[in-house]
C-alpha cells in the first residue's frame, strides 16, 4: 500500500544504480542523489516483560521462576529461588536436589520489565524511539508474543486508565506531528484488521473478510478493508477497544478461540514537505499476536516447525522468517502465511521491529515462559541491511 522510503532510479552517469537518500534528520533538506553503502547491523529490538502473579498464581502451589535482575538481564529458573515458602515442609536433601535440577539460565535483552513496571514506562523503551523512524519514512512493526494470559493484550491495549503502548505511541506520534507542523504536512490513517485460522477480517467493519492482492506498485494491499483517518489520539482509544470487542473472541477471554487470533493495527502516513514538495510515506504495525502456547511446543531450535493441524500457520510462520532473518538466508518465507504476507514489507530489511515477549513469573507456566524467552533470544538475532549515506 506504501511506497517504499527509498525510490531506485537510473543514473545517466554511472552504470549503477543509485538511490535517492531521503535525509535522515527531521530538517527538511532536499533529497540528495548519492551512492549508498549498505551495513549490517542488528535492527530488531527484544524486550520481556514479566507481568505480576495473578491470584492463580499466589497459592503454595507454584514458585516463581522468572527473576530480574536489572534493566537488561533475567534469570529464568534460579536456583536460589526468590519463593523459599515453596520448599517450607521439604527436607534439605529434597531441596539440594531439586536446586540441582533447576535451569538457572541466564538471559539478556535489549531490556527486562520486572512486574512493578506500567505500560508507560514500557512505551518509553520499546516503541518511543520508533517515531523518529516513521518521521524518516523507514516502515516499523511491534509485536506482543506470548502464551495466552501472559500480558500482550494488557500492554499493547491496556484499559481507559492505563493505556497500553499502543494509544501511547499514537499520543506520541500526534505531538511529533504538531512538533513538525511548519515542516510538513501529514496525512494519517488507520486500518485495524484480526489474522483468524488464515482468514483477515476487519475489524473496524465487522462481517467483511478480506483478501491480500499483490500490487506490482504499492506491495501487499488489503483489498477493501476500512481506512480511518484520525485527528488525534483520543479519537483512537474508541476505536481501538471498538476493533477489540470485534475480535472473533473477546481477548480478554484467555479461551482457546480468541488465543488464535492476531489483532493487526497498522498506521499509514504520508507527509508532504512543504518547501520542496516531496512526499515521504511510513507504516507502522502493531501486532497482538496469537497465543504462542500451540506453537511454542516444538521450541526454537534452529528446525523449521512442523505444521500440524491444529498449529497456528501464521505465527508458525512468523517464526521461520525470523529464523530466516536470524540465519540471513537469501529466502525469507513470507509468503507462507496471511501475516507474514502482510508484514512483508515491515519485517526484516529496511524496517525496525519492536518484539515485546511477555512472559508469567510462575512456575505454572514453566514450558511456556521458557519457550518465549528462547524464542525472543532467538528474534535478537535478526539483521538488517540497512542502507546509509556514503
Ligand atoms: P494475553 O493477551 O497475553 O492473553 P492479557 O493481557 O489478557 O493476556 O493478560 C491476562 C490477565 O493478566 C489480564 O487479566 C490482565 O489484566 C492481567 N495482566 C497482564 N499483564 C499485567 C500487568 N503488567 N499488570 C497487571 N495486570 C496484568
Ligand atoms: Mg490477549
Amino acid at each position: 500500500m506504501m511506497k517504499s522510503r527509498r525510490d531506485v532510479i537510473k543514473s545517466p552517469h554511472k552504470k549503477n544504480n543509485l538511490t535517492i537518500s531521503r535525509p535522515l534528520s527531521r530538517l527538511n533538506k532536499p533529497s540528495v542523489l548519492t551512492a549508498t553503502t549498505s551495513t549490517s547491523r542488528a535492527n530488531i529490538k527484544v524486550v520481556v516483560r514479566v507481568r505480576p502473579s495473578n491470584t492463580k498464581e499466589s497459592g503454595d502451589n507454584h514458585r516463581v521462576v522468572v527473576k530480574v535482575v536489572d534493566e537488561n538481564v533475567l534469570i529464568f529458573d534460579p536456583k536460589e529461588n526468590a519463593e523459599p515458602f515453596f520448599y517450607h515442609g521439604v527436607q534439605q536433601k529434597t531441596r539440594d536436589l531439586l536446586r540441582k535440577t533447576q535451569k538457572d539460565l541466564q538471559f539478556t535483552f535489549h531490556r527486562v520489565f520486572d512486574v512493578h513496571v506500567q505500560n508507560a514506562e514500557v512505551f518509553d523503551h520499546s516503541t518511543k524511539p520508533l517515531i523518529n523512524s516513521l518521521m524518516d519514512g523507514i516502515n516499523c512493526s511491534v509485536f506482543a508474543y506470548g502464551a495466552t494470559g501472559a500480558g500482550k493484550t494488557y500492554t499493547m491495549l491496556g484499559n481507559p486508565s492505563n493505556p497500553g503502548i499502543t494509544f501511547l505511541t499514537m499520543e506520541q506520534l500526534f505531538h511529533t506531528k504538531e512538533e513538525l507542523s511548519a515542516d510538513r504536512d501529514f496525512q494519517l490513517g488507520i486500518t485495524y484488521l484480526e489474522v483468524y485460522n488464515e482468514i483477515v477480517q476487519d475489524l473496524l467493519n465487522p462481517g467483511s473478510t478480506l483478501t491480500l492482492r499483490e500490487d506490482s506498485k504499492f506491495g501487499v494491499v488489503v483489498a477493501g478493508i476500512k481506512y480511518v483517518e484520525i485527528k488525534s489520539a483520543n479519537e483512537l482509544y474508541t476505536l481501538l477497544e471498538q476493533g477489540n470487542k470485534n475480535r472473533t473472541q473477546h481477548p480478554t477471554d484467555a479461551n482457546s478461540e480468541s488465543s488464535r487470533s492476531h489483532a493487526v493495527f497498522q498506521v499509514y502516513l504520508k507527509m508532504k514537505f512543504k518547501v520542496t514538495g516531496e512526499i515521504r510515506m511510513a507504516k507502522l504495525s502493531m501486532i497482538d499476536l496469537a497465543g504462542s502456547e500451540r506453537g511454542s511446543a516444538t521450541g526454537f531450535q534452529g528446525a523449521r516447525f512442523v505444521e500440524g493441524a491444529n498449529i497456528n500457520k501464521s505465527l508458525l510462520a512468523l517464526g521461520n522468517c525470523i529464523n530466516s532473518l536470524a540465519d540471513s538466508q537469501r529466502h525469507v518465507p513470507y509468503r507462507d502465511s496471511k501475516l507474514t504476507r502482510l508484514l512483508k514489507d515491515s519485517l526484516g530489511g529496511n524496517c525496525q521491529t519492536v518484539m515485546i515477549a511477555n512472559v508469567s513469573p510462575s512456575s505454572l507456566s514453566y514450558e511456556d515462559t521458557y519457550n518465549t524467552l528462547r524464542y525472543a533470544t532467538r528474534a535478537k538475532a535478526i539483521k538488517s541491511s540497512i542502507k546509509r549515506n556514503v
